[in-house]
Protein backbone atom coordinates (compact mmCIF):
# COMPACT_ATOMS: atom_id res chain seq x y z
CA UNK A 1 0.00 0.00 0.00
CA UNK A 2 1.12 3.57 -0.90
CA UNK A 3 0.56 5.15 2.89
CA UNK A 4 3.07 1.63 4.14
CA UNK A 5 5.82 2.34 1.43
CA UNK A 6 5.75 6.34 2.52
CA UNK A 7 5.51 5.42 6.56
CA UNK A 8 8.87 2.70 5.74
CA UNK A 9 10.88 5.30 3.30
CA UNK A 10 10.16 8.27 6.14
CA UNK A 11 11.50 5.34 8.86
CA UNK A 12 14.50 5.14 6.63
CA UNK A 13 15.59 8.30 5.68
CA UNK A 14 15.22 9.35 9.52
CA UNK A 15 17.21 6.27 10.47
CA UNK A 16 19.85 7.00 8.11
CA UNK A 17 19.51 10.22 9.16
CA UNK A 18 20.66 9.36 12.72
CA UNK A 19 23.35 7.40 11.80
CA UNK A 20 25.83 9.93 10.33
CA UNK A 21 25.68 11.87 13.71
CA UNK A 22 26.05 9.03 15.95
CA UNK A 23 29.02 7.35 13.88
CA UNK A 24 30.48 10.72 14.73
CA UNK A 25 29.58 10.56 18.24
CA UNK A 26 31.32 7.36 18.25
CA UNK A 27 34.19 8.26 16.88
CA UNK A 28 35.13 11.07 19.31
CA UNK A 29 34.27 8.58 22.27
CA UNK A 30 36.62 6.35 21.20
CA UNK A 31 39.18 8.76 20.74
CA UNK A 32 39.01 10.27 24.37
CA UNK A 33 39.14 6.55 25.37
CA UNK A 34 42.31 6.22 23.25
CA UNK A 35 43.86 9.28 25.36
CA UNK A 36 44.18 11.43 21.58
CA UNK A 37 42.76 14.14 23.91
CA UNK A 38 45.39 13.86 26.85
CA UNK A 39 45.01 11.23 30.13
CA UNK A 40 41.82 10.72 31.51
CA UNK A 41 40.62 10.04 35.05
CA UNK A 42 39.46 7.22 36.23
CA UNK A 43 36.05 8.59 36.61
CA UNK A 44 36.11 10.51 33.10
CA UNK A 45 37.02 6.88 31.77
CA UNK A 46 34.10 5.09 33.29
CA UNK A 47 31.31 7.80 32.72
CA UNK A 48 32.82 7.63 28.96
CA UNK A 49 32.73 4.05 28.61
CA UNK A 50 28.98 4.22 29.89
CA UNK A 51 28.24 6.90 26.83
CA UNK A 52 29.85 4.17 24.54
CA UNK A 53 28.16 1.36 25.67
CA UNK A 54 24.94 3.58 24.91
CA UNK A 55 25.86 5.26 21.37
CA UNK A 56 26.43 1.42 20.70
CA UNK A 57 23.19 0.49 22.13
CA UNK A 58 21.74 3.33 19.90
CA UNK A 59 23.48 2.05 16.61
CA UNK A 60 22.89 -1.87 17.05
CA UNK A 61 18.91 0.22 17.59
CA UNK A 62 19.10 1.68 14.27
CA UNK A 63 21.00 -0.79 12.27
CA UNK A 64 17.64 -3.30 13.55
CA UNK A 65 15.18 -1.06 12.42
CA UNK A 66 17.05 -0.25 8.60
CA UNK A 67 17.56 -4.06 8.26
CA UNK A 68 13.12 -4.90 9.73
CA UNK A 69 12.63 -1.90 6.67
CA UNK A 70 14.49 -3.98 4.17
CA UNK A 71 12.95 -7.09 5.04
CA UNK A 72 8.92 -5.49 4.91
CA UNK A 73 10.06 -4.12 1.48
CA UNK A 74 11.49 -7.43 0.41
CA UNK A 75 14.52 -5.65 -0.55
CA UNK A 76 17.04 -8.09 1.53
CA UNK A 77 19.39 -9.34 -1.21
CA UNK A 78 21.12 -12.15 -0.30
CA UNK A 79 24.57 -12.80 -1.27
CA UNK A 80 25.01 -16.41 -1.31
CA UNK A 81 28.55 -18.28 -1.30
CA UNK A 82 29.97 -21.13 0.21
CA UNK A 83 29.73 -21.08 4.15
CA UNK A 84 31.61 -23.50 6.30
CA UNK A 85 29.10 -23.11 9.45
CA UNK A 86 31.74 -24.62 11.91
CA UNK A 87 33.85 -21.71 11.40
CA UNK A 88 30.91 -19.39 11.89
CA UNK A 89 30.40 -20.92 15.12
CA UNK A 90 33.56 -20.38 16.31
CA UNK A 91 33.84 -16.46 14.59
CA UNK A 92 31.24 -15.76 16.65
CA UNK A 93 32.79 -17.48 19.53
CA UNK A 94 35.50 -15.19 19.11
CA UNK A 95 33.55 -12.13 18.38
CA UNK A 96 31.90 -12.06 21.52
CA UNK A 97 34.71 -13.11 23.61
CA UNK A 98 34.40 -9.86 26.19
CA UNK A 99 31.48 -11.04 26.88
CA UNK A 100 31.64 -14.60 27.60
CA UNK A 101 34.75 -13.49 30.11
CA UNK A 102 33.14 -10.83 31.55
CA UNK A 103 30.24 -13.48 32.61
CA UNK A 104 32.60 -16.01 32.86
CA UNK A 105 30.36 -18.12 30.66
CA UNK A 106 31.96 -21.82 29.58
CA UNK A 107 31.80 -22.16 26.17
CA UNK A 108 32.02 -25.04 24.48
CA UNK A 109 32.17 -25.78 20.11
CA UNK A 110 31.27 -29.22 19.01
CA UNK A 111 31.25 -29.83 14.79
CA UNK A 112 30.76 -32.84 13.51
CA UNK A 113 33.54 -34.06 11.50
CA UNK A 114 33.27 -33.86 7.39
CA UNK A 115 30.42 -31.36 8.06
CA UNK A 116 29.73 -30.33 4.40
CA UNK A 117 29.58 -26.26 3.56
CA UNK A 118 26.15 -24.85 2.72
CA UNK A 119 25.50 -22.03 -0.04
CA UNK A 120 24.28 -19.10 2.09
CA UNK A 121 25.02 -15.89 2.87
CA UNK A 122 27.53 -15.13 5.08
CA UNK A 123 26.82 -12.33 7.08
CA UNK A 124 23.09 -13.01 7.34
CA UNK A 125 24.11 -16.46 9.11
CA UNK A 126 26.72 -15.03 11.00
CA UNK A 127 24.33 -12.24 12.29
CA UNK A 128 21.90 -15.32 13.15
CA UNK A 129 24.64 -16.92 15.41
CA UNK A 130 25.57 -13.65 16.96
CA UNK A 131 22.53 -13.18 18.16
CA UNK A 132 22.05 -16.88 19.19
CA UNK A 133 25.23 -16.97 21.06
CA UNK A 134 25.21 -13.45 22.53
CA UNK A 135 21.18 -14.22 23.84
CA UNK A 136 22.50 -17.07 25.52
CA UNK A 137 25.33 -15.76 27.36
CA UNK A 138 23.12 -12.59 28.06
CA UNK A 139 19.98 -14.49 29.57
CA UNK A 140 22.28 -16.99 31.90
CA UNK A 141 23.65 -16.19 35.22
CA UNK A 142 27.37 -15.87 35.50
CA UNK A 143 29.59 -18.87 35.33
CA UNK A 144 27.19 -20.61 32.75
CA UNK A 145 27.51 -22.85 30.02
CA UNK A 146 26.58 -22.95 26.29
CA UNK A 147 26.82 -25.49 24.22
CA UNK A 148 27.35 -24.87 20.41
CA UNK A 149 26.98 -27.72 17.92
CA UNK A 150 27.07 -27.69 14.36
CA UNK A 151 25.93 -30.99 12.73
CA UNK A 152 23.99 -32.74 9.48
CA UNK A 153 20.63 -33.74 10.94
CA UNK A 154 18.34 -37.01 10.14
CA UNK A 155 16.85 -34.88 7.57
CA UNK A 156 20.16 -34.26 5.97
CA UNK A 157 19.79 -30.38 6.55
CA UNK A 158 22.40 -28.19 8.35
CA UNK A 159 21.81 -27.69 11.74
CA UNK A 160 22.69 -25.86 14.82
CA UNK A 161 21.65 -25.83 18.34
CA UNK A 162 23.01 -23.02 20.51
CA UNK A 163 21.80 -24.52 24.15
CA UNK A 164 22.28 -22.87 27.21
CA UNK A 165 21.14 -23.43 30.61
CA UNK A 166 19.67 -19.58 31.45
CA UNK A 167 16.32 -18.50 32.56
CA UNK A 168 14.62 -20.42 29.93
CA UNK A 169 11.17 -19.70 28.50
CA UNK A 170 7.19 -20.72 29.63
CA UNK A 171 5.44 -22.16 26.80
CA UNK A 172 3.61 -18.94 26.54
CA UNK A 173 6.96 -16.72 26.20
CA UNK A 174 7.54 -19.60 23.65
CA UNK A 175 4.68 -18.85 21.45
CA UNK A 176 5.90 -14.54 21.44
CA UNK A 177 9.43 -15.24 20.98
CA UNK A 178 10.36 -14.44 17.29
CA UNK A 179 7.80 -10.70 16.88
CA UNK A 180 9.00 -7.78 16.90
CA UNK A 181 10.07 -5.85 20.27
CA UNK A 182 9.03 -8.56 22.03
CA UNK A 183 10.83 -9.18 25.69
CA UNK A 184 10.05 -11.68 27.67
CA UNK A 185 9.53 -10.73 31.55
CA UNK A 186 12.47 -12.78 33.45
CA UNK A 187 14.91 -11.70 36.32
CA UNK A 188 17.38 -10.65 33.84
CA UNK A 189 15.46 -8.68 31.53
CA UNK A 190 16.74 -5.25 32.43
CA UNK A 191 20.28 -5.67 33.34
CA UNK A 192 20.66 -6.55 29.89
CA UNK A 193 18.85 -4.55 27.80
CA UNK A 194 17.92 -5.27 23.87
CA UNK A 195 15.58 -3.97 21.59
CA UNK A 196 13.47 -7.43 20.94
CA UNK A 197 14.32 -7.55 17.23
CA UNK A 198 17.05 -10.12 17.09
CA UNK A 199 15.07 -12.37 17.11
CA UNK A 200 12.58 -11.73 14.98
CA UNK A 201 15.18 -10.43 12.05
CA UNK A 202 17.12 -14.06 12.60
CA UNK A 203 13.86 -15.88 11.85
CA UNK A 204 13.12 -13.66 8.42
CA UNK A 205 16.76 -14.14 7.52
CA UNK A 206 16.37 -18.57 8.07
CA UNK A 207 13.32 -18.54 6.46
CA UNK A 208 14.69 -16.71 3.23
CA UNK A 209 16.75 -18.98 3.16
CA UNK A 210 14.11 -21.86 3.18
CA UNK A 211 15.35 -22.59 6.57
CA UNK A 212 13.67 -22.90 10.14
CA UNK A 213 14.12 -21.77 13.38
CA UNK A 214 12.75 -22.60 16.79
CA UNK A 215 13.52 -23.06 20.56
CA UNK A 216 12.84 -25.81 22.99
CA UNK A 217 13.02 -24.52 26.46
CA UNK A 218 11.78 -24.65 29.96
CA UNK A 219 11.36 -21.88 32.43
CA UNK A 220 14.35 -21.55 34.92
CA UNK A 221 16.47 -24.06 33.10
CA UNK A 222 17.29 -22.87 29.87
CA UNK A 223 16.85 -22.98 26.17
CA UNK A 224 17.99 -24.48 23.23
CA UNK A 225 17.53 -22.28 20.15
CA UNK A 226 17.99 -24.63 16.58
CA UNK A 227 17.66 -23.51 12.88
CA UNK A 228 18.60 -25.77 9.97
CA UNK A 229 19.06 -25.14 6.29
CA UNK A 230 19.38 -26.62 3.47
CA UNK A 231 23.24 -27.62 1.83
CA UNK A 232 22.05 -26.01 -1.73
CA UNK A 233 19.69 -23.13 -2.64
CA UNK A 234 17.73 -23.55 -5.52
CA UNK A 235 18.59 -20.28 -7.54
CA UNK A 236 22.20 -20.91 -6.98
CA UNK A 237 24.22 -20.83 -10.42
CA UNK A 238 27.69 -20.92 -10.44
CA UNK A 239 28.70 -17.24 -11.34
CA UNK A 240 28.44 -15.51 -8.05
CA UNK A 241 24.67 -15.75 -7.09
CA UNK A 242 22.26 -13.55 -5.46
CA UNK A 243 18.72 -13.54 -4.65
CA UNK A 244 15.96 -10.74 -4.22
CA UNK A 245 13.45 -11.57 -1.46
CA UNK A 246 10.34 -12.95 -3.01
P1 LIG B 1 16.71 -8.85 22.82
O1 LIG B 1 17.67 -9.86 23.36
O2 LIG B 1 17.38 -7.68 22.18
O3 LIG B 1 15.66 -8.46 23.81
P2 LIG B 1 15.81 -10.86 20.89
O4 LIG B 1 14.84 -10.69 19.76
O5 LIG B 1 17.16 -11.39 20.56
O6 LIG B 1 15.88 -9.47 21.60
O7 LIG B 1 15.13 -11.81 21.95
C1 LIG B 1 13.78 -11.57 22.34
C2 LIG B 1 13.52 -12.06 23.75
O8 LIG B 1 13.60 -13.49 23.78
C3 LIG B 1 14.53 -11.60 24.77
O9 LIG B 1 14.21 -10.32 25.26
C4 LIG B 1 14.40 -12.67 25.84
O10 LIG B 1 13.28 -12.40 26.67
C5 LIG B 1 14.08 -13.91 25.04
N1 LIG B 1 15.28 -14.75 24.84
C6 LIG B 1 16.08 -14.75 23.74
N2 LIG B 1 17.08 -15.65 23.89
C7 LIG B 1 16.90 -16.22 25.11
C8 LIG B 1 17.59 -17.24 25.85
N3 LIG B 1 18.68 -17.86 25.36
N4 LIG B 1 17.10 -17.58 27.07
C9 LIG B 1 16.00 -16.98 27.56
N5 LIG B 1 15.30 -16.01 26.92
C10 LIG B 1 15.74 -15.63 25.71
Amino acid sequence: MEADRAKRDFISSVSHELRTPLTSIKGYVDLLLLGAAGPLAEGQQSFLSVVKNNANRLMDLINDILEIGRIDANKIQLNFENVDMGAVLQDAQQTLRAEIERKQTHVSVDIEPDLPPIVADLRRVTQVVLNLVSNAVKYTYPGATVHLRAFQNPAGLLQIDVEDNGVGLSPEQQQHLFRRFYRADNPLRDEVGGTGLGLSIAKSFIELHSGEIWVQSELGKGSTFSFMLPLTQPETTDDAPTRLAD
